[in-house]
């Protein structure tokens, strides 16, 4: 049998409406720092097929510039991607921002800086892209983790159905468009299909069938894979009215 997406993910579907579910699926895309052609391009899909997008951008690289763009779509909002995405893992441990280390980089450090992250993201982009923290490699360690109540975060996004010890309410991604290793190249439409039928049956079946399941981008590296992926997701979404596309305010909902 040859390989339909859209008769695959339409099979899925309907087993949802079967079940008087509705999938709720949303959309992060990572890094955003300042205006480029992948980013218009990306704003310019969002548009189109009317997906909303949360971008993850990096408080203190963001150039003003980006406040007045995000502002101009009402399909783009804007979270806080950690502080200015440095590795301050020690050298045994995976990338990480949000830590503290045996260089003498305390927690309170830590603290400090997302204090000031979010004092720039609700400057640029209004206090509901300050409550919403992206870690940086999706990794926070324990310590930072217990500072984020008291900075004001509402909500924390990483990667995976993981949860992290916090009452912090998560939403994470699931679906990321790149193989990171070892090239660096994105997906095929068949391999995101499959994850995101993988999910979708998931949570299908799972007791919490409410949650949702998150695709995440880079826009910055997207090669032609990345953005007929893109293509294909977004436009799936909006053809079939059983999807609900979830915007910055119905993420921020879901927390209280
Ligand atoms: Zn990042």
């Amino acid at each position: 049998m040859s390989f339909d997406p859209i008769q695959m993910l339409d099979a899925e579907i309907a087993l949802w409406e079967e079940s008087g579910l509705t999938p709720r699926l949303w959309w992060r895309d990572d890094d955003t720092t300042e205006l480029s052609v992948p980013l218009s391009k990306l704003s310019d899909l969002a548009a189109q097929f009317k997906v909303p997008v949360l971008l993850a951008v990096i408080p203190s690289l963001a150039k003003q510039e980006l406040s007045a763009f995000v502002s101009s779509n009402p399909w783009l909002d804007a979270a806080t991607h950690g502080f200015s995405h440095t590795n301050h893992g020690d050298q045994d441990t995976k990338k990480t921002e949000l830590t503290e280390n045996s260089l003498g980089r305390s927690v309170q450090d830590v603290a400090q800086e997302l204090i000031t992250s979010r004092k720039n993201m609700e400057d640029m982009f209004g206090l509901a892209a300050s409550q919403i923290l992206v870690p940086p490699w999706n990794r926070i360690s324990t310590s930072a983790l217990q500072t984020l109540p008291s900075i004001g975060f509402k909500l924390l996004s990483t990667f995976t159905d993981q949860k992290l010890s916090t009452d912090i309410h998560q939403i994470n991604c699931h679906i990321d468009l790149m193989h990171w290793r070892p090239d660096r190249l994105a997906k095929t439409i068949r391999e995101v299909t499959d994850e995101l039928l993988i999910c979708l049956q998931d949570r299908r079946i799972s007791d919490y069938p409410k949650q949702p399941i998150g695709i995440l981008s880079h826009h910055l590296v997207h090669d032609e894979n990345a953005w007929e992926a893109t293509e294909f997701l977004m436009s799936y979404f909006a053809k079939q009215p059983c999807i609900k596309t979830l915007t910055q305010a119905d993420l921020l909902s879901l927390t209280h």
